[in-house]
């Protein structure tokens, strides 16, 4: 059993560069590296693959 995070919680895996700042990285823009973005509502919370990199977090144009 793993403890249940907050909405909040939840939705603050998300990256949190810019745009810009994750293209001057080399990152995806999107999910600011992380492959990955994390939803919540209403309890509901769900991990979704990015679909700008596909999941590897790179920088595409
Ligand atoms: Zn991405």
């Amino acid at each position: 059993m793993t403890a249940r995070m907050t909405d909040q919680q939840w939705e603050a895996q998300n990256g949190s560069l810019s745009p810009n700042e994750a293209n001057m990285r080399g990152l995806c823009w999107h999910c600011s590296g992380k492959g990955a973005n994390w939803t919540a509502f209403g309890g509901v919370q769900r991990k979704v693959t990015c679909g700008v990199c596909l999941g590897d977090g790179k920088s595409r144009r």
